[in-house]
């Protein structure tokens, strides 16, 4: 397996959005291997195909409690309730801001078989589930925020860089 490099904020490829996902081959199989090594060794909760360069609608996550797994061509559907958590991206690696998110829904997407499913999540796995399915729209968490909030991440993100450009 290989680790793979994960683009951060200002590649463009964060900001297309994805084709969906058709043919499910060895190539789909081996990249989700790469891309379940990636997101454990960031480590992350989630990664995104085109947060590795990959324009294709699918995703990979492990919300740490027993739930893990991977799902082409997401729809989002039945969203309920609001909350408002700390949220990060490995894609903006280092800031975590709160971020409002429906509480409940439904997902339905494909396996990797290609066999279409759907599952009820609430909680951390309805937040990941958001967080992913806009990455494959081209979206980050930071369009959640008010101007205020992205202010404040572009602020924690600057003093991050400081300290590493002080250590090195
Ligand atoms: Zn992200």
């Amino acid at each position: 397996m290989t680790l793979l490099q994960i683009r951060t904020l200002g590649d463009p490829v964060l900001r297309q959005p994805c084709t969906p996902v058709e043919r499910f081959d060895g190539w789909l199989r081996r990249t989700v291997d790469d891309m379940f090594e990636t997101m454990y060794a960031a480590p992350g909760v989630g990664l995104a195909a085109n947060q590795v360069g990959i324009g294709m609608r699918f995703f990979v996550y492990d919300d740490g409690d027993g739930r893990a797994g991977f799902v082409a061509n997401p729809e989002l559907s039945d969203l309920e309730g609001v909350d408002t958590i700390d949220e990060g991206c490995l894609s903006i690696p280092g800031p975590f801001h709160p971020t409002p998110r429906s509480l409940r829904l439904r997902l339905r997407g494909q396996d990797l078989g290609g066999e279409a499913f759907e599952v009820l999540a609430e909680g951390l796995l309805a937040r990941i589930f958001q967080h992913e399915t806009d990455h494959l729209s081209g979206g980050l968490y930071i369009d959640r925020l008010d101007e205020e909030g992205r202010r404040d991440v572009m602020r924690q993100l600057r003093e991050l860089e400081l300290k590493r450009a002080e250590r090195s």
